[in-house]
Protein backbone atom coordinates (compact mmCIF):
# COMPACT_ATOMS: atom_id res chain seq x y z
CA UNK A 1 0.00 0.00 0.00
CA UNK A 2 1.55 3.73 -0.95
CA UNK A 3 0.04 6.22 1.25
CA UNK A 4 0.77 10.20 0.94
CA UNK A 5 0.55 12.34 3.44
CA UNK A 6 -0.31 16.15 2.10
CA UNK A 7 0.67 18.77 4.94
CA UNK A 8 -1.55 21.76 5.06
CA UNK A 9 -1.32 22.83 8.72
CA UNK A 10 0.48 26.41 8.06
CA UNK A 11 -1.62 29.30 8.26
CA UNK A 12 -0.41 31.09 5.64
CA UNK A 13 0.47 34.70 7.14
CA UNK A 14 2.71 35.60 4.32
CA UNK A 15 -0.16 35.38 2.16
CA UNK A 16 -1.81 37.40 4.48
CA UNK A 17 -5.39 35.98 3.47
CA UNK A 18 -7.95 35.00 6.01
CA UNK A 19 -8.73 31.43 5.73
CA UNK A 20 -4.75 30.49 5.17
CA UNK A 21 -3.14 30.19 1.91
CA UNK A 22 -4.99 26.29 1.78
CA UNK A 23 -8.12 27.78 1.01
CA UNK A 24 -7.60 30.64 -1.50
CA UNK A 25 -9.16 29.91 -4.71
CA UNK A 26 -7.37 29.31 -8.11
CA UNK A 27 -9.05 27.90 -11.01
CA UNK A 28 -12.32 26.96 -9.35
CA UNK A 29 -10.94 25.44 -6.34
CA UNK A 30 -9.42 25.91 -3.40
CA UNK A 31 -5.16 25.76 -3.35
CA UNK A 32 -5.36 22.31 -1.21
CA UNK A 33 -8.30 20.92 -3.24
CA UNK A 34 -6.07 21.09 -6.49
CA UNK A 35 -3.19 19.34 -4.75
CA UNK A 36 -5.22 16.37 -3.58
CA UNK A 37 -6.66 15.44 -6.94
CA UNK A 38 -3.09 15.25 -8.40
CA UNK A 39 -2.74 12.32 -5.52
CA UNK A 40 -5.89 11.18 -6.04
CA UNK A 41 -5.10 10.48 -10.09
CA UNK A 42 -1.76 9.56 -10.11
CA UNK A 43 -1.93 5.88 -10.25
CA UNK A 44 0.46 4.35 -7.81
CA UNK A 45 -1.12 6.56 -4.43
CA UNK A 46 -3.37 3.80 -3.05
CA UNK A 47 -4.81 6.75 0.32
CA UNK A 48 -4.31 10.26 1.10
CA UNK A 49 -3.66 11.63 4.38
CA UNK A 50 -4.48 15.11 5.25
CA UNK A 51 -2.75 17.09 8.25
CA UNK A 52 -4.63 20.75 8.61
CA UNK A 53 -4.33 23.49 11.39
CA UNK A 54 -6.20 21.80 14.29
CA UNK A 55 -8.53 24.70 14.69
CA UNK A 56 -9.63 23.92 11.24
CA UNK A 57 -10.10 20.67 10.35
CA UNK A 58 -14.31 20.74 9.85
CA UNK A 59 -13.35 23.86 7.53
CA UNK A 60 -10.83 22.38 5.58
CA UNK A 61 -13.06 18.74 5.41
CA UNK A 62 -15.86 20.45 3.71
CA UNK A 63 -14.22 23.57 1.67
CA UNK A 64 -10.67 21.58 0.75
CA UNK A 65 -11.30 17.62 1.25
CA UNK A 66 -15.39 17.40 -0.14
CA UNK A 67 -14.39 19.98 -2.42
CA UNK A 68 -11.98 17.76 -4.05
CA UNK A 69 -14.19 15.06 -4.91
CA UNK A 70 -11.22 13.02 -3.71
CA UNK A 71 -12.29 9.28 -3.35
CA UNK A 72 -8.66 8.50 -1.41
CA UNK A 73 -8.94 10.53 1.40
CA UNK A 74 -8.51 8.28 4.69
CA UNK A 75 -8.74 11.13 6.88
CA UNK A 76 -8.26 14.71 8.19
CA UNK A 77 -6.07 14.70 10.84
CA UNK A 78 -4.96 18.23 13.28
CA UNK A 79 -1.58 18.97 12.83
CA UNK A 80 0.99 20.78 15.07
CA UNK A 81 3.14 23.67 15.78
CA UNK A 82 5.78 22.77 13.54
CA UNK A 83 5.97 21.10 10.18
CA UNK A 84 7.75 18.44 11.78
CA UNK A 85 4.75 17.67 14.29
CA UNK A 86 2.34 18.02 11.46
CA UNK A 87 3.80 15.44 9.46
CA UNK A 88 4.37 12.98 12.73
CA UNK A 89 0.39 13.56 13.24
CA UNK A 90 0.17 11.91 9.49
CA UNK A 91 2.61 9.22 10.19
CA UNK A 92 0.44 8.48 13.31
CA UNK A 93 -3.00 8.45 10.75
CA UNK A 94 -0.84 6.54 7.91
CA UNK A 95 -2.23 2.42 7.77
CA UNK A 96 0.05 0.09 9.16
CA UNK A 97 0.49 -1.93 5.81
CA UNK A 98 1.97 0.89 3.43
CA UNK A 99 4.75 -0.14 2.30
CA UNK A 100 5.80 3.33 0.87
CA UNK A 101 4.86 7.23 2.16
CA UNK A 102 4.68 10.02 0.39
CA UNK A 103 4.94 13.70 2.01
CA UNK A 104 3.69 16.92 0.34
CA UNK A 105 3.57 20.24 0.62
CA UNK A 106 -0.40 21.18 0.51
CA UNK A 107 0.31 24.49 -0.91
CA UNK A 108 2.15 23.26 -4.24
CA UNK A 109 -1.04 22.69 -6.32
CA UNK A 110 0.51 22.50 -9.51
CA UNK A 111 1.84 18.74 -8.41
CA UNK A 112 1.12 16.60 -11.08
CA UNK A 113 0.22 12.94 -11.09
CA UNK A 114 2.91 11.76 -13.56
CA UNK A 115 5.57 13.43 -11.26
CA UNK A 116 4.06 11.60 -8.32
CA UNK A 117 3.97 8.23 -9.88
CA UNK A 118 7.46 8.71 -11.34
CA UNK A 119 8.94 9.69 -7.99
CA UNK A 120 7.59 5.99 -6.73
CA UNK A 121 8.58 3.92 -9.39
CA UNK A 122 12.20 5.22 -8.98
CA UNK A 123 12.56 4.84 -5.28
CA UNK A 124 10.72 1.20 -6.54
CA UNK A 125 13.40 0.39 -8.66
CA UNK A 126 16.34 1.43 -6.70
CA UNK A 127 16.45 -0.81 -3.04
CA UNK A 128 19.32 0.93 -1.91
CA UNK A 129 17.08 3.87 -1.83
CA UNK A 130 15.33 5.15 1.47
CA UNK A 131 13.91 8.18 -0.50
CA UNK A 132 13.40 10.34 -3.58
CA UNK A 133 13.12 13.65 -3.82
CA UNK A 134 11.32 15.23 -6.78
CA UNK A 135 13.25 18.83 -7.37
CA UNK A 136 15.48 20.30 -9.72
CA UNK A 137 18.99 21.23 -10.43
CA UNK A 138 19.53 25.39 -9.16
CA UNK A 139 19.40 27.28 -12.79
CA UNK A 140 20.38 30.56 -10.09
CA UNK A 141 23.52 30.94 -9.22
CA UNK A 142 23.89 30.59 -4.96
CA UNK A 143 25.68 33.27 -3.02
CA UNK A 144 26.49 32.79 0.68
CA UNK A 145 25.50 36.36 2.48
CA UNK A 146 25.40 37.46 6.52
CA UNK A 147 22.33 39.06 7.55
CA UNK A 148 23.25 42.58 6.33
CA UNK A 149 23.89 41.06 2.55
CA UNK A 150 27.31 40.94 2.84
CA UNK A 151 28.84 38.05 0.52
CA UNK A 152 31.28 35.59 1.75
CA UNK A 153 31.11 33.48 -0.98
CA UNK A 154 29.13 31.65 -4.32
CA UNK A 155 27.89 28.07 -4.22
CA UNK A 156 28.70 25.21 -6.43
CA UNK A 157 26.10 25.05 -8.83
CA UNK A 158 26.73 21.78 -10.38
CA UNK A 159 26.23 20.70 -6.68
CA UNK A 160 23.26 22.19 -5.75
CA UNK A 161 19.79 21.19 -6.27
CA UNK A 162 16.05 22.57 -5.48
CA UNK A 163 14.18 20.33 -3.04
CA UNK A 164 10.29 20.77 -3.23
CA UNK A 165 7.50 18.00 -2.52
CA UNK A 166 6.46 15.28 -3.19
CA UNK A 167 8.84 13.44 -1.39
CA UNK A 168 8.71 9.98 -1.19
CA UNK A 169 10.32 7.42 1.48
CA UNK A 170 10.08 3.36 2.43
CA UNK A 171 7.79 3.80 5.37
CA UNK A 172 10.27 2.14 7.71
CA UNK A 173 12.78 4.30 6.84
CA UNK A 174 10.93 7.61 7.36
CA UNK A 175 9.36 6.45 10.62
CA UNK A 176 12.52 5.49 11.86
CA UNK A 177 14.33 8.38 11.18
CA UNK A 178 10.97 10.64 12.95
CA UNK A 179 11.37 8.59 15.95
CA UNK A 180 15.21 8.99 15.83
CA UNK A 181 14.81 12.88 15.35
CA UNK A 182 12.14 12.65 18.51
CA UNK A 183 14.69 11.30 20.64
CA UNK A 184 17.54 13.14 19.96
CA UNK A 185 15.98 16.63 19.43
CA UNK A 186 16.66 16.87 16.33
CA UNK A 187 14.19 18.99 13.48
CA UNK A 188 14.89 19.07 9.82
CA UNK A 189 13.06 21.58 7.36
CA UNK A 190 12.26 18.66 4.89
CA UNK A 191 11.46 15.59 5.10
CA UNK A 192 14.37 13.81 3.50
CA UNK A 193 16.87 16.06 6.12
CA UNK A 194 15.41 13.68 8.80
CA UNK A 195 15.99 10.55 6.83
CA UNK A 196 19.71 11.74 5.68
CA UNK A 197 19.97 12.88 9.53
CA UNK A 198 19.35 9.34 10.31
CA UNK A 199 21.99 7.86 7.30
CA UNK A 200 19.66 7.04 4.99
CA UNK A 201 19.91 7.10 1.44
CA UNK A 202 18.21 9.70 -1.25
CA UNK A 203 18.08 10.62 -4.54
CA UNK A 204 16.58 13.69 -6.26
CA UNK A 205 14.44 12.91 -9.53
CA UNK A 206 13.81 16.22 -11.87
CA UNK A 207 10.39 17.27 -11.46
CA UNK A 208 8.53 19.93 -13.69
CA UNK A 209 10.37 23.71 -12.53
CA UNK A 210 6.63 25.05 -12.16
CA UNK A 211 5.80 22.82 -8.76
CA UNK A 212 5.54 26.12 -6.95
CA UNK A 213 4.76 26.55 -3.98
CA UNK A 214 1.83 29.42 -2.60
CA UNK A 215 3.57 31.90 -0.82
CA UNK A 216 3.33 35.63 -1.19
CA UNK A 217 -0.13 37.15 -2.86
CA UNK A 218 1.75 37.27 -6.29
CA UNK A 219 2.60 33.94 -6.86
CA UNK A 220 -1.34 33.28 -7.72
CA UNK A 221 -2.30 34.63 -10.47
CA UNK A 222 0.83 32.67 -12.16
CA UNK A 223 -0.93 29.30 -10.41
CA UNK A 224 -4.36 30.28 -11.62
CA UNK A 225 -2.85 31.05 -15.09
CA UNK A 226 -1.18 27.28 -15.03
CA UNK A 227 -3.83 25.67 -13.69
CA UNK A 228 -6.33 26.97 -16.73
CA UNK A 229 -3.64 26.41 -19.43
CA UNK A 230 -3.03 22.62 -18.13
CA UNK A 231 -6.93 22.68 -18.39
CA UNK A 232 -7.16 23.96 -22.15
CA UNK A 233 -8.89 26.76 -20.78
CA UNK A 234 -8.83 29.92 -22.54
CA UNK A 235 -6.14 32.09 -20.36
CA UNK A 236 -7.21 35.72 -22.49
CA UNK A 237 -8.08 38.12 -20.16
CA UNK A 238 -12.10 37.85 -19.43
CA UNK A 239 -12.26 41.73 -19.86
CA UNK A 240 -15.76 43.67 -19.51
CA UNK A 241 -16.80 46.66 -20.18
CA UNK A 242 -19.41 48.83 -18.55
CA UNK A 243 -21.05 52.59 -18.96
CA UNK A 244 -22.95 54.61 -16.80
CA UNK A 245 -24.97 58.21 -16.80
CA UNK A 246 -26.72 60.08 -14.17
CA UNK A 247 -28.70 63.08 -13.65
CA UNK A 248 -29.76 65.29 -10.37
CA UNK A 249 -31.24 68.46 -10.13
CA UNK A 250 -29.98 71.33 -7.59
CA UNK A 251 -32.10 72.49 -4.77
CA UNK A 252 -31.81 74.25 -1.22
CA UNK A 253 -31.13 73.54 1.72
CA UNK A 254 -29.12 70.21 1.14
CA UNK A 255 -25.09 69.80 1.25
CA UNK A 256 -23.24 69.03 -2.25
CA UNK A 257 -21.72 65.49 -1.95
CA UNK A 258 -19.91 64.77 -5.63
CA UNK A 259 -16.97 61.84 -5.87
CA UNK A 260 -17.80 61.01 -2.15
CA UNK A 261 -16.40 64.75 -1.34
CA UNK A 262 -18.65 67.66 0.51
CA UNK A 263 -17.92 70.76 -1.92
CA UNK A 264 -18.44 73.89 -0.65
CA UNK A 265 -21.86 75.04 -2.30
CA UNK A 266 -25.18 77.24 -1.45
CA UNK A 267 -27.35 74.23 -3.04
CA UNK A 268 -27.17 70.60 -3.00
CA UNK A 269 -28.53 68.38 -4.85
CA UNK A 270 -31.97 66.40 -4.72
CA UNK A 271 -32.18 62.76 -4.36
CA UNK A 272 -33.59 59.57 -2.39
CA UNK A 273 -29.59 59.07 -1.16
CA UNK A 274 -27.11 61.90 -0.37
CA UNK A 275 -27.38 61.85 -4.27
CA UNK A 276 -23.76 61.87 -5.54
CA UNK A 277 -24.55 61.72 -8.96
CA UNK A 278 -21.07 60.73 -9.80
CA UNK A 279 -20.79 57.70 -7.39
CA UNK A 280 -24.07 56.40 -8.77
CA UNK A 281 -23.01 56.66 -12.11
CA UNK A 282 -20.04 54.94 -11.50
CA UNK A 283 -21.76 52.51 -9.61
CA UNK A 284 -23.88 51.95 -12.79
CA UNK A 285 -21.09 51.65 -14.65
CA UNK A 286 -19.89 48.74 -12.41
CA UNK A 287 -23.24 47.04 -12.24
CA UNK A 288 -23.34 47.26 -16.42
CA UNK A 289 -19.57 45.70 -16.56
CA UNK A 290 -20.93 42.71 -14.41
CA UNK A 291 -24.69 42.53 -16.31
CA UNK A 292 -26.27 42.94 -12.60
CA UNK A 293 -28.77 45.49 -13.56
CA UNK A 294 -28.63 48.81 -12.36
CA UNK A 295 -28.06 50.96 -8.13
CA UNK A 296 -31.64 51.30 -8.61
CA UNK A 297 -32.11 47.26 -8.74
CA UNK A 298 -29.67 46.63 -6.10
CA UNK A 299 -30.57 49.90 -3.68
CA UNK A 300 -34.09 50.44 -4.74
CA UNK A 301 -35.47 53.90 -3.67
CA UNK A 302 -38.38 52.49 -2.15
CA UNK A 303 -36.59 51.12 0.54
CA UNK A 304 -36.52 53.68 3.43
CA UNK A 305 -32.91 52.11 4.92
CA UNK A 306 -31.76 53.73 1.56
CA UNK A 307 -33.05 57.53 2.63
CA UNK A 308 -30.01 59.78 2.76
CA UNK A 309 -27.00 56.86 2.72
CA UNK A 310 -23.40 57.93 1.64
CA UNK A 311 -23.14 56.90 -1.51
CA UNK A 312 -19.97 55.99 -0.50
CA UNK A 313 -21.19 53.83 1.51
CA UNK A 314 -22.89 52.19 -1.41
CA UNK A 315 -20.26 52.04 -3.61
CA UNK A 316 -18.04 49.91 -0.96
CA UNK A 317 -21.51 47.47 -0.98
CA UNK A 318 -20.78 47.44 -4.88
CA UNK A 319 -17.15 47.20 -4.84
CA UNK A 320 -17.74 44.00 -2.04
CA UNK A 321 -20.46 42.33 -4.79
CA UNK A 322 -17.91 42.69 -7.32
CA UNK A 323 -15.27 40.57 -5.46
CA UNK A 324 -17.49 38.14 -4.41
CA UNK A 325 -19.19 37.69 -7.72
CA UNK A 326 -15.25 37.28 -8.90
CA UNK A 327 -14.81 40.70 -10.65
CA UNK A 328 -11.67 43.02 -10.08
CA UNK A 329 -11.79 46.56 -11.47
CA UNK A 330 -8.88 47.12 -13.95
CA UNK A 331 -9.96 51.37 -14.62
CA UNK A 332 -12.72 53.72 -14.26
CA UNK A 333 -13.05 56.86 -16.03
CA UNK A 334 -16.08 59.62 -14.85
CA UNK A 335 -16.67 63.07 -16.01
CA UNK A 336 -18.45 65.58 -14.09
CA UNK A 337 -21.14 67.89 -16.58
CA UNK A 338 -21.61 71.06 -14.23
CA UNK A 339 -21.25 74.77 -14.82
CA UNK A 340 -20.43 75.58 -11.11
CA UNK A 341 -18.43 75.25 -8.57
CA UNK A 342 -15.18 74.51 -9.81
CA UNK A 343 -14.44 70.98 -9.42
CA UNK A 344 -10.58 71.21 -10.05
CA UNK A 345 -9.51 71.97 -6.48
CA UNK A 346 -11.72 68.89 -5.00
CA UNK A 347 -10.60 66.26 -7.91
CA UNK A 348 -7.87 64.36 -6.22
CA UNK A 349 -9.71 63.90 -2.64
CA UNK A 350 -12.80 62.86 -4.94
CA UNK A 351 -10.33 60.32 -6.80
CA UNK A 352 -9.67 59.25 -3.28
CA UNK A 353 -12.42 58.55 -1.76
CA UNK A 354 -13.79 56.74 -4.70
CA UNK A 355 -10.31 54.85 -4.86
CA UNK A 356 -10.75 54.20 -1.43
CA UNK A 357 -13.97 52.82 -1.36
CA UNK A 358 -13.54 50.44 -4.43
CA UNK A 359 -10.54 49.02 -2.71
CA UNK A 360 -8.09 50.32 -5.56
CA UNK A 361 -4.85 52.34 -6.03
CA UNK A 362 -5.87 55.84 -7.29
CA UNK A 363 -4.02 55.85 -10.18
CA UNK A 364 -7.15 53.35 -11.08
CA UNK A 365 -10.05 55.97 -10.82
CA UNK A 366 -9.77 59.14 -13.14
CA UNK A 367 -12.04 62.34 -12.35
CA UNK A 368 -12.63 65.07 -14.57
CA UNK A 369 -15.70 67.89 -15.24
CA UNK A 370 -16.79 69.94 -17.95
CA UNK A 371 -19.55 72.81 -18.42
CA UNK A 372 -21.98 72.65 -21.42
CA UNK A 373 -21.18 76.50 -22.46
CA UNK A 374 -24.33 77.13 -20.60
CA UNK A 375 -26.33 75.45 -22.59
CA UNK A 376 -28.71 72.52 -21.57
CA UNK A 377 -30.32 71.99 -18.29
CA UNK A 378 -26.70 71.82 -16.98
CA UNK A 379 -25.65 75.27 -18.69
CA UNK A 380 -28.50 76.96 -16.89
CA UNK A 381 -26.80 75.92 -13.40
CA UNK A 382 -30.80 73.68 -13.10
CA UNK A 383 -28.78 70.42 -12.18
CA UNK A 384 -25.32 67.94 -12.02
CA UNK A 385 -25.06 65.06 -14.89
CA UNK A 386 -22.08 62.76 -14.44
CA UNK A 387 -20.78 60.10 -16.94
CA UNK A 388 -18.28 56.78 -15.92
CA UNK A 389 -16.94 54.05 -18.05
CA UNK A 390 -15.22 51.14 -16.14
CA UNK A 391 -13.03 47.95 -17.08
CA UNK A 392 -13.42 45.30 -14.80
CA UNK A 393 -12.07 41.47 -15.45
CA UNK A 394 -13.26 38.26 -14.45
CA UNK A 395 -11.46 36.10 -12.10
CA UNK A 396 -13.71 33.23 -12.40
CA UNK A 397 -15.13 31.24 -14.79
CA UNK A 398 -19.12 31.66 -15.53
CA UNK A 399 -20.91 28.91 -13.73
CA UNK A 400 -18.82 29.87 -10.66
CA UNK A 401 -19.78 33.00 -10.99
CA UNK A 402 -23.79 31.96 -11.96
CA UNK A 403 -23.23 30.17 -8.62
CA UNK A 404 -21.91 33.26 -6.85
CA UNK A 405 -24.75 35.16 -7.97
CA UNK A 406 -27.47 32.37 -6.85
CA UNK A 407 -26.11 32.22 -3.58
MG1 LIG B 1 -28.77 58.98 -8.98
Amino acid sequence: MITAIIVAGGTGERLGREGGKQLVRVAGLPVLAHTIRAFEDAARVDAIVVVVHPERVEEYSRAAVAASGAGKVLSVVPGGASRSESVRSGLAAVPGESTVILVHDGARPLVTPEVIDAAVTMLEGDGSLDGVVVGHPSYDTLKFADADGNVSGTADRAAIWIAQTPQVFRAQALRAAYRDAAVHGWDGTDDASFVEHAGGRIAMITGPRDNMKVTVPEDLPAIERLLRMRRGERVVDDVRIGIGHDVHAFTEGRPLVLGGVRIPSDRGLAGHSDADVLVHALMDAILGAMREGDIGKLFPDTDPSYAGISSIELLRRVALLMENVGYELLDADTVLVLEEPKIAPHREAMRLAMAEALGVDVRRVGVKATTTEKLGFTGRGEGVAADAVVLIRCLTPERERQEAVER
